[in-house]
Formats: C-alpha cells, structure tokens, sequence
C-alpha cells in the first residue's frame, strides 16, 4: 500500500493498540488523546494472537508484534516491547526482562537475583536504563519505529510500593528514590514508555500530514 492510502485508512478506521495489558492502554490512549483517531485495542477483536517475542532488540519485537497482529486486525497496529538493560551484566536481563529466571517468578525474586549477580558491582557501576520501542505497522508495510530509554543505577535493596515490575530496584539520582517510590504522575513523565509514546505522537502527526 502507498503511504498516502495508508494515510487515508488510518484516518478512516484509526489505529489498534496491540496490547492486552490495561495499564499500558491507558497511559496510550491518555498520551495520544487528542490527534482525533478513532483508537481501538485488542479486546475489538477475538482470539488475537499472542506474538511471540523472539528478537534479539526491543525494536524487532516490537516491528514483529506490530506487523504480525496488523495482519490478524487487517488494520495499522501500533505495538510495545520493553524491558531493564544492566551495564555490569552485559544489558541483560534485555528483551528476556519477563522471562528472567522464568516467565512464572514473581518480581520480588528476579530482583533478589539480580542483587546476587551484582554482588560486589560497587553502586556507581551499578547504571541500567529501562528501553521502550514503540512500531506502527501495516499488514505487509512496518512504517516507523521510535525507541527510548529512562537511565538510572540499580539499587541494592528493594524499595517503594508503586508501579510494577523492576521498578522498586530502579534509582532516579535526579529524584533519589526509585521508579516505585515515585508517584505515578511524575512515572508517566520521565518513564521510557511516555518518552516513547510522546515520539510516537510526533512521528505519527508527521506521518498523516
Ligand atoms: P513488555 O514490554 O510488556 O514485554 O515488558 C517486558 C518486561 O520489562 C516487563 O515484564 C517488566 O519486567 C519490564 N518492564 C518494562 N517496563 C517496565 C517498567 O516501567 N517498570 C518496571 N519494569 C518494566
């Protein structure tokens, strides 16, 4: 398809958000409010599949999430992959971030691991960075992807109640505390996955002109 018909589609039947997850929904539809397309999500449809994420960068899950699902939605998806990058550990756990130590383990016990591999990485070595990488894809066509990142050291105990995920070993210098003690206002501010909804915003306004 020609850009200027994807263009013309897009602006007819908008875009699905290729997302089961409720959170990340809402935090999409509260930063793309206002670019006036209609914005379905997976629950329009039945029986989407689960994309399996078997690249090796965000940005190919993310391209392959997004061209796989708009095949099955035959409509332009927009879709996610994130995760933790740790220096002293190579960027693991990376694109494996929900699979680290089995998809099964609950968050308190992949973090207690991560501590034991970072046992005796002084904390000023400790820099880490949360990666988000955004696609919007057609059927056959990928059209963009946008990628980025919120840098932070890891933590060496397990702090604050807010957010999910690795966040409680997650420090912000420029804040002191970690993602899960910060509130979800200043989260959806600083976060990898608002920088990167916020890019995809601009690229997406870019595109439809
Ligand atoms: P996905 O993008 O849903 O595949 O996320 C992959 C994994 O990365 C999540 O299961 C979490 O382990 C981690 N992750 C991604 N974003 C965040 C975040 O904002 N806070 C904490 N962990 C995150």
């Amino acid at each position: 398809m020609r850009c200027r018909d994807s263009v013309i589609m897009i602006k007819s039947s908008g875009i699905v958000i290729g997302t089961h997850n409720k959170n990340k929904k809402k935090e999409i539809r509260k930063i793309l409010n206002g670019i006036s397309l209609p914005l379905l999500d997976l629950e329009d449809f039945d029986d989407a599949p689960d994309v399996i994420e078997d690249g090796v960068t965000f940005e190919e899950n993310a391209a392959k999430k997004a061209l796989q699902l708009a095949r099955f939605c035959n409509m332009c998806v927009m879709a996610d992959d994130s995760g933790l990058e740790i220096d002293a550990l190579d960027k693991r756990p990376g694109v494996f971030s929900s699979r680290y130590c089995g998809k099964e383990t609950g968050y308190e016990e992949k973090c207690l691991k991560l501590f034991e591999e970072l046992n005796g990485v002084p904390f000023d070595k400790r820099t880490a960075r949360f990666r988000c990488a955004i696609a919007l894809a057609e059927s056959e066509k990928l059209h963009f992807v946008v990628e980025a990142s919120c840098e932070g050291l890891i933590n060496t105990e397990l702090l604050g109640k807010n957010g999910f995920g690795y966040d409680p070993i997650f420090y912000i210098p420029e804040f002191k505390q970690t993602m899960a003690e910060l509130g979800s206002d200043v989260k959806n501010r600083i976060s990898h996955r608002a920088l990167a909804l916020n890019l995809f915003k601009e690229r997406l306004m870019e595109f439809m002109k």
